[in-house]
C-alpha cells in the first residue's frame, strides 16, 4: 500500500531497540520527546478508546466567543455544575480558557442520567479529565494522550519545486515547510533550487487508535543541491535546547533569519539611489522591502530585546526595532499592528511574532520595510554573513554523536 521510496517502519521494533541502546549507556533523550507544540486543528482524536457504550456523551466543539460556563446547553449542565468543574480543575487547567476549535465532552451515567466525566482536549498532546470518583468527589488531572509513533522515510527528487516534489513524494504541506525551513539558512528555495537536487526525510507519524491523527516532526534530512549534501538532525540535549545540527554537530540556524516575513516578492532592494515612488526623487534606499499581504506575521528575525514601537515619523509608521547584541539592530516598518506584549523593553526570541505587514507611513501598498543596523551604520541584511548559532555543547557532544549514528542507521536503511 506505499509508494515505491517510501517505507513503513514499526517504531515498537526498530525504535525500542534504539532506545534502550541508548537508555543503557544513559543518553538522556528519546527520540520522541515530549513536546507541546500547537498542531493545526484537528478534531478527529478521539479522546477515549473504552467507556463510550458505557455512558451518555454531550460533545461539543468549542465555538469563537464561547465561555465554558455558559457551555450549559451544549454539555447538558447546569450554571452550578459547570462553577464546581471550574473550581475543581483550577489547579490543573484553567478552563475559562477553553481554546476555540478544541474539543469538549461531558459522560453521563445512562441509568439515572448523572454526571460523570469531563474531558477537555488542552491540546495535540494533552487532555484534562474531571472524573467522579468512588466517593462522589470530582478529581481533576492532566493526561498525556497516548500516541503510537511511527516513523516513515520519503525521497524525492525536485523538477519544478520543492513544494510540488514533496507533494508528489506524498508529503503533507506541514512537512515541506518543515524541511524548507530547515534548510533555509543554507539553500533559497525561491532562486537557488535547480532541477535534480533530490531530498531523503525521516519524520514522525502519529497514530491514535490506529488512525493517522498527524505529521511529527523531521527527525533526520538530507537535501542535495548542486552536487554538495546538506543534512539535518533534530536533537533535543538535556537541558531541553531543540535543535537542528549537522553531522558534525553545527547548529543550522544562523543568528538572523535570512527573511522576517514570508513574503511573496522583494519590491524593493538595498541600494544607495533608487527612484522613490511617492515623492519621486531619488534617494537611497537602505532597506529591504518585502511585499506580502497586509495582515500577514512579521517575525523577530533574531533575538533581542525591543527598543522602539510605535510610531515613526511619517515615513516609517508603525515600527519596532530590536536591538540584538553589541552589533546589530533591526527595524520594521509600515507595520499594520504590534503583536500582543510587545512593548519597549521586551525579550523577544528569533521567530518571534512582533508585529503585522500593513502599509502605515509613507507606502504605496503592503510591504514590510526591513532595515539593519551594523555598529549604528545601514547594512544590506541580504549580503551579510551571518554566525551559525551554538553548536552542539561539549558536555554533549558524546550523546548527539551516538544518537547521530542510531538514527543514520535508521535513515540508511529506509
Ligand atoms: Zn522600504
Amino acid at each position: 500500500m506505499f509508494s515505491k521510496g517510501k517505507k513503513e517502519i514499526k517504531i515498537r521494533k526498530i525504535l525500542s531497540l534504539l532506545i534502550i541502546s541508548l537508555i543503557i549507556i544513559f543518553v538522556p533523550v528519546l527520540i520522541s520527546g515530549l513536546y507541546n507544540k500547537k498542531e493545526a486543528n484537528v478534531n478527529e482524536i478521539s479522546l477515549i478508546k473504552e467507556d463510550f457504550f458505557s455512558y451518555h456523551l454531550n460533545e461539543h466543539i468549542i465555538n469563537s466567543g464561547e465561555v465554558f460556563v455558559k457551555l450549559n446547553t451544549a454539555l447538558n449542565l447546569n450554571s452550578q455544575q459547570l462553577q464546581e468543574l471550574l473550581e475543581i480543575s483550577k489547579n490543573v487547567y484553567n478552563l475559562s480558557q477553553i481554546k476555540v476549535g478544541n474539543g469538549i465532552k461531558a459522560f453521563f451515567d445512562p441509568n439515572n442520567n448523572e454526571f460523570q466525566k469531563l474531558e477537555y482536549e488542552i491540546d495535540k498532546d494533552n487532555i484534562l479529565v474531571i472524573e467522579k470518583q468512588e466517593n462522589g468527589q470530582l478529581k481533576a488531572e492532566k493526561r498525556t494522550i497516548e500516541y503510537e509513533v511511527k516513523l516513515d522515510k520519503i525521497d524525492g527528487k525536485v523538477e519544478n519545486s520543492l513544494y510540488q516534489a514533496g507533494q508528489k513524494a506524498g508529503l503533507k504541506d506541514k512537512t515541506i515547510m518543515e524541511m524548507a525551513d530547515i534548510f533555509a539558512w543554507d539553500i533559497d528555495f525561491g532562486i537557488e533550487v535547480r532541477e535534480g537536487d533530490e531530498f531523503e526525510v525521516l519524520y514522525e507519524k502519529k497514530f491514535f487508535d490506529g488512525k493517522e491523527v498527524y505529521v511529527g516532526k523531521i527527525l533526520m534530512a538530507k537535501y542535495k543541491n548542486n552536487n554538495k549534501d546538506y543534512w539535518a538532525i533534530y536533537y533535543k540535549d538535556a537541558e531541553n535546547r531543540e535543535d537542528y545540527y549537522d553531522l558534525e554537530g553545527n547548529c543550522l540556524r544562523k543568528q538572523f533569519l535570512r527573511a522576517p516575513v514570508n513574503y511573496k516578492y522583494i519590491s524593493s532592494g538595498y541600494s544607495l539611489s533608487r527612484f522613490h515612488p511617492v515623492w519621486g526623487v531619488y534617494t537611497t534606499h537602505q532597506a529591504i522591502d518585502y511585499a506580502a499581504p497586509c495582515g500577514t506575521p512579521v517575525s523577530a528575525s533574531g533575538a533581542g530585546t525591543v527598543i522602539f514601537v510605535g510610531w515613526k515619523n511619517n515615513v516609517y509608521g508603525r515600527t519596532i526595532e530590536i536591538r540584538h547584541n553589541g552589533v546589530y539592530t533591526t527595524r520594521y516598518a509600515h507595520l499594520s499592528g504590534y503583536a500582543k506584549g510587545i512593548k519597549y523593553g521586551t525579550k523577544v526570541v528569533q521567530g518571534q511574532i512582533i508585529g503585522f505587514v500593513g502599509t502605515s507611513g509613507t507606502s504605496t501598498g503592503c510591504h514590510l520595510d526591513y532595515a539593519m543596523k551594523k555598529y549604528n551604520s545601514f547594512v544590506n541584511p541580504l549580503t551579510q554573513n551571518f554566525e551559525r548559532s551554538e553548536p552542539i555543547k561539549e558536555i554533549h557532544r558524546e550523546n548527539f554523536n551516538i544518537y547521530k549514528e542510531a538514527l543514520l542507521r535508521l535513515f540508511n536503511s529506509g
